[in-house]
């Protein structure tokens, strides 16, 4: 928000001022002296919006009009946030609304925090799609992104004593300003019934109708979305589910009353309510149906786009590519056969090329228990249709195989889409990697233990598919936006052609790295964010934190490969050392964790217990005091990561080896100046490369070497632990309730489950942590070599822009540069 250098011209400020008082009186309905701070949110949203508006046309009509090809982005997840400084920071106008704003006597800083924060994702994955569309509409990518509007999205989290407790989180109780509904852009979108064919005249092939019993409507919702310096605006457009009235209608006036408002219930739950599972399975046939609504309608809505324009479908993939982020919208490789194949009369084999040609996937996870597969009982019920597009796609695809002289069946079994042993089940990432010409991994290592695991089959009989495309974050948001002060002293060294190219420009800040008055004024706007998040952890937990000490977080999803756990057995270590000698030579820390953790995930609601356990006690500790504090802040989402992010010291990615598939929170960290403590995992690798291994703090077993393990069956802890004495006396004191006396067995479970099964290796890398950790305080005793480090970190961090990650999609994935 401080790219605008210098005074706004005053013109531009009064009629900023104006539209926001207009907006006020004939939008809201308030006038200036009882608008709420709410009020005044909705009319500057407002009034951004028309910018917007203005620039959404002319680039809707230029794509039209160019005839150029389209992106189009599925994914059931977008992680946005809020949009209000997002927009307005893009279109140049931050400093105008201020001053504006400043002249009604209101503080723009205030209404920003009154945005509900858009959390229709959750976690990563989530956050991926939407720095892409802010990327794609930064870099003029002419792209659409689907997915579905939830009614509410993910859970709001509470800590009650120390427990997690989920609430319904509610987005758009006060409406939502950024959004157009389209009532005339709608789809209906079948389930269940029965299919019927009649044999294809002159030996051809036959024609098939699916006759659905369940109709249900989507409806389209767009938002504009941005780029920088308005250079383009794209559309992400969302389908709600609504009943289809007159069929409801008539069973109303027929007298079933009650079956009629079920009917209608069950249609609008589809788009209730967000999957809050992350990595986890959330096998169920409402996800199902989910997955397959959002699906089809967007489809629809880009065949009738393309059809309009070019009035064929022969040539679509010359004009459309399509991403399918995960194998959520995996389903479409067998809809849009079924609609080129049933509804538009195409041949199979034509019609399997243009799908081919014109799907692409991108894996997210190897964990097994997160890659979804679906009954076929299932999809037989649902979608009896594409059960038979499935078989009938299996049938040649194996068919192709037996050809090309592969006999061995243990082959044919692993590369089938159905699976055979745990009762029969549709593969859906073995449909998305057939169906598609490209699969992408999101991290070097990750591409790499694609092709080694989960797709070897698949990948020694089609060797060119698989690719990577490393993740990337938006440096609009997670640098100008949520850091101003080091965006402010970056330009102040860099010059404002920094905003327009980080991703090469951030480079030339190495030698300020050497510079001593740099490196201060570097340290200096990290204190004043880190004053910032000290006072919102007074506020929020009443837990009064020193600013000076050094911020050591952990945030993200909790998840066992996360190892939330492993930092946790860090801070009972560091406790128990402090306390053996408080009058120690120590380097005073502040351990900051956040995250939610599914709802139906035990183990990692109980880390989130033992957490808030472990820091009431070490709060309440005089022992430590000034030296240890532990703070669990709740309900993580990309606010809060804004004003955590900026203010970290040090970055906790620590996920065992080989199950991050990238992580992208490291990068946020990375280039607002934290140093990294981590393993040789995800998009770490990538970042010890292009930053230098002396700048952070690698550690653990490898990927390999994790690997190795497994196949050893090496699971067993205990000679690890009685190896360790101080890991000995932590997991003792955890066990025997030294930080839950009101209930001292409530971690007996969890310890004893590290002893006999370390599935995550955490003790196994336990004391290599220990070490790391003695090096960062090394180097933070030291701040002349921290803070270099610091500096270099963001000098370095260039490369994960998301923008180089959407130029490489588009020009070796899409085809569109
Ligand atoms: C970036 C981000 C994530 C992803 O974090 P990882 O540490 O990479 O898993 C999750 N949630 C939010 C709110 C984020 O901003």
């Amino acid at each position: 928000m401080t790219q605008e250098s210098g005074v706004s011209p005053s013109d531009e400020v009064s009629a900023f001022r104006e539209k926001v008082l207009r907006k006020l009186t004939y939008s809201v309905g308030k006038d200036s002296a009882s608008a709420s701070d709410y009020d005044w949110f909705e009319a500057v949203a407002l009034a951004a919006r028309d910018h917007i508006i203005d620039h959404w046309m002319e680039c809707t009509r230029q794509t039209y009009e160019g005839g150029c090809k389209r992106v189009y982005y599925l994914s059931l997840e977008f992680l946005i946030g809020r949009l209000l400084v997002d927009s307005l920071s893009n279109l140049g106008l931050f400093e105008v609304a201020r001053e504006a704003l400043a002249e009604l006597d209101v503080d723009i800083e205030r209404i920003r925090l009154l945005e509900p924060d858009a959390a229709l994702g959750n976690g990563g994955l989530g956050r991926l799609a939407a720095c892409f569309m802010e990327s794609m509409a930064t870099l003029q990518v002419a792209a659409h992104g689907y997915g579905i509007r939830y009614d509410h999205g993910l859970f709001r989290q509470a800590i009650v004593d120390g427990w997690q407790h989920e609430q319904t989180e509610t987005w758009l109780d006060f409406g939502n300003p950024w959004e157009f509904e389209r009532p005339e852009v709608s789809y209906l979108i079948g389930f269940g019934g029965h299919v019927t064919a009649i044999p294809g005249e002159s030996g051809g092939e036959a024609r098939h109708f699916w006759h659905w019993a369940e109709g249900v409507r989507a409806i389209a919702y767009d938002t504009p979305i941005v780029g920088w310096r308005g250079a383009s605006v794209n559309t992400l457009r969302l389908w709600r589910a609504r009943a289809e009235a007159d069929f409801h209608l008539e069973r109303f006036n027929a007298g079933d009353h009650i079956g009629a408002v079920a009917e209608e219930a069950k249609a609008q739950s589809i788009s209730r309510v967000l999957y809050p599972a992350d990595s986890t399975e959330a096998g169920q046939e409402l996800r199902l149906r989910q997955e397959y609504f959002f699906v089809a309608a967007s489809l629809q809505d880009l065949l009738r786009r393309h059809l309009d324009q070019r009035g064929t479908l022969d040539n679509l993939p010359d004009y459309a590519a399509i991403q399918l982020n995960d194998t959520h919208p995996a389903i479409a490789v067998a809809e849009l056969m079924r609609l080129l194949v049933d509804v538009h009369g195409l041949q199979w084999q034509h019609a399997w090329k243009l799908t081919t040609a014109t799907l692409n996937y991108t894996n997210h996870t190897l964990l097994p228990e997160a890659l979804e597969t679906w009954p076929v009982g299932l999809m037989e019920r649902l979608l009896p249709r594409h059960m038979q597009i499935i078989y009938l796609i299996n049938a040649h695809h194996l068919d192709s195989l037996r050809q090309r002289g592969v006999q061995d069946a243990e082959l044919l079994r692993s590369v089938s889409l159905i699976e055979e042993d745990h009762g029969r089940r549709v593969r859906m990432g073995n449909l998305a990697f057939l169906g598609s010409s490209s699969v992408n991994g999101v991290s070097a290592l990750h591409t790499g233990l694609m092709r080694k695991t989960v797709f070897t089959d698949l990948h020694a009989l089609y060797p060119e598919r698989i690719n990577n495309k490393t993740n990337g974050i938006t440096f609009r948001r997670w640098l100008y936006q949520a850091n101003p002060h080091l965006t402010g002293l970056l330009v102040s060294s860099l010059g404002e052609a920094l905003l327009d190219d980080p991703q090469h420009r951030l480079r030339d800040l190495e030698p300020f790295a050497e510079q001593a008055a740099f490196r201060l004024q570097f340290a200096e706007q990290r204190m004043a964010n880190k004053r910032h998040l000290a006072a919102l952890i007074q506020e929020r937990l009443g837990v009064s934190v020193d600013p000076a000490a050094l911020f050591d977080v952990h945030v993200k999803r909790i998840h066992e490969y996360k190892r939330q756990l492993l930092n946790l057995l860090h801070t009972v270590a560091l406790y128990h050392a402090i306390s053996a000698d408080p009058g120690g030579d120590w380097v005073p820390r502040v351990k900051i964790f956040a995250g939610k953790a599914a709802a139906s995930y035990h183990q990692a609601k109980l880390i989130i217990k033992l957490a808030n356990d472990i820091a009431r006690t070490i709060n309440d500790d005089p022992t430590v005091r000034g030296l240890l504090k532990v703070v669990f802040l709740p309900n993580y989402n990309v606010s809060l990561a804004e004003d955590i992010i900026p203010a970290a010291d040090l970055s906790e990615q620590i996920s065992t080896a080989g199950l991050e598939a990238s992580g992208t929170s490291n990068m946020k960290f990375a280039l607002n100046g934290a140093l990294t403590i981590g393993t040789l995992d995800g998009a770490n690798v990538e970042m010890s490369e292009q930053i230098g291994r002396e700048h952070m703090f690698i550690f653990g077993l490898t990927a390999q070497q994790v690997e190795a393990r497994k196949r050893a069956g090496e699971f067993n802890a205990e000679a690890t632990i009685i190896g360790s004495r101080r890991l000995s006396e932590v997991l003792s004191a955890i066990r025997d309730g030294a930080f839950s006396a009101d209930d001292p067995g409530r971690y007996v479970g969890l310890i004893d489950g590290l002893y006999w099964h370390d599935t995550y290796h955490v003790c196994a890398d336990f004391e290599a942590y220990w070490q790391a950790q003695l090096e960062v305080e090394a180097r933070w005793r030291d701040p002349e070599q921290w803070w270099r480090s610091a500096v270099l970190n963001t000098a370095r961090t260039g490369w994960f822009s998301s923008d180089r990650t959407i130029r490489e999609y588009a020009s070796e994935i899409w085809k569109v540069m």
